[in-house]
């Protein structure tokens, strides 16, 4: 057997070269506030934290987390990780209840279940690592021959912007398209029709044979969002994400109920109970949490049965390994998120340029290796000059 000796986190802040979005590519949370400041910087992800999990014989297992990284890596070193030295890896589920336990009174959600998911992540490469499996043949292995992904950019732009970009996705291959709202309640009607103008011409431009997903990223109000799923319905989206706030289970709730639009969310959850919450009030008809804030790979995989039970099909937020690897071993996950590898933008992109080993989509899908141990990354030393790493 083989200890866990050390835990190793670092935080990579991206200094390269940025491409600006336009002023209102996305609707958020912060839409809702009075404030001259920087509303998009809720929405901008240019830092990352990688979590190296080490045993006694020299492996080394791979977990990051992109919610606040600076603060995440402090609660790692001074709190998640004196836990868990000293641990036997494949005591994962153990690990994973000690964290969760030891650090409850303020662990539970935010920083805390982002810091425990971050080292799970590197516990589940680790343990593929030292049996010489990928993940997913740990999770149950493979029930997809290949795993279908959905594009997902299409910040909401001009009209022929967006169409220029659809129609240079759909020559790519992609069989299904995620678009982001750039208009809210504070827009008034003006923006509603500038809102529903773009799913037009969109479906204009992909037709109705493709998946068209719309996301608001939680920038519209339960008000806002009943006024537009009636008008959204006639073009057949395959679901509306986050219309309002994470907090609002209420409100998902009643939207979910009109049967109008499928309703989805979940990035902004966590942990099992959370997302038991969210199924248990019929909150959501597509579930997306996001393994690297949720608890990991081993909440994902628990979370993963009780969506099962009732027939909510899981589609984990983000591309990255970690949700590839779980939808490749769960047959209730259809399909997965994909973020095309792009100049770095708003930094959903970022992980291209810390890891090697993520698979690039293929004509609308992409594959995992039956041999490769681990989830398959590595850092990448391809574009060090352009990251400034805190130790
Ligand atoms: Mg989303």
């Amino acid at each position: 057997m083989t200890r866990i000796r050390s835990i190793r986190t670092r935080v990579w802040n991206w200094t390269g070269p940025t491409l600006p979005p336009q002023g209102n590519f996305c609707t958020n949370a912060s839409d809702a506030l009075y404030e001259r400041g920087d509303a998009m910087a809720s929405f901008r992800f240019h830092q990352w934290l990688t979590c190296e999990v080490e045993t006694e014989d020299g492996t080394i297992g791979l977990g990051n987390a992109a919610l606040a990284p600076t603060v995440v890596k402090k609660a790692i070193d001074d709190h998640y990780a004196p836990l868990v030295i000293g641990e036997d890896p494949f005591d994962s589920a153990y690990i994973w209840e000690k964290m969760y336990r030891r650090t409850h009174a303020w662990g539970r959600k935010g920083i805390g279940m982002t810091a425990m998911s971050a080292i799970d992540i590197a516990i589940w490469d680790l343990m593929g690592k030292l049996v010489g499996k990928p993940v997913f043949k740990l999770l149950g292995g493979r029930t997809k021959e290949k795993i279908p992904v959905y594009y997902s950019k299409l910040y909401a732009d001009t009209i022929p912007a967006m169409q220029a970009e659809a129609e240079t996705a759909m020559q790519n291959g992609y069989l299904a398209f995620k678009s982001r709202f750039g208009f809210g309640p504070k827009d008034g009607m003006p923006g509603m029709r500038e809102n529903l103008k773009r799913v037009e011409a969109l479906r204009e431009v992909i037709g109705y044979d493709r998946d068209l997903m719309l996301e608001c990223y939680m920038g519209w109000t339960l008000d806002y969002a009943k006024r537009m799923l009636p008008k959204l319905e006639k073009y057949e989206p395959r679901w509306l994400e986050e219309p309002v706030i994470a907090d609002d289970i209420n409100g998902y709730a009643e939207l979910n109920a009109m049967n109008s639009v499928p309703i989805s969310g979940g990035e902004h959850e966590f942990s099992i109970m959370g997302c038991h919450q969210l199924l248990e009030r019929k909150a959501v008809s597509v579930l997306q949490y996001d393994t690297n804030r949720v608890g990991g790979i081993t909440a994902a995989q628990k979370i993963n049965a009780i969506a099962e039970a009732c027939q909510i099909p899981v589609i984990p937020h983000a591309g990255q390994a970690h949700n590839y690897h779980l939808t490749m071993a769960n047959a209730n996950c259809p399909i997965s998120e994909y973020f095309p590898v792009f100049d770095v933008e708003v930094g959903n992109e970022l992980f291209y340029y810390i890891f090697e080993g993520d698979p690039e989509a293929v004509d609308g899908y992409l594959q995992l290796d039956d041999d490769t141990p681990g989830l398959g990354i590595s850092l990448s030393d391809k574009h060090l000059q352009h990251f400034e790493i805190m130790e």
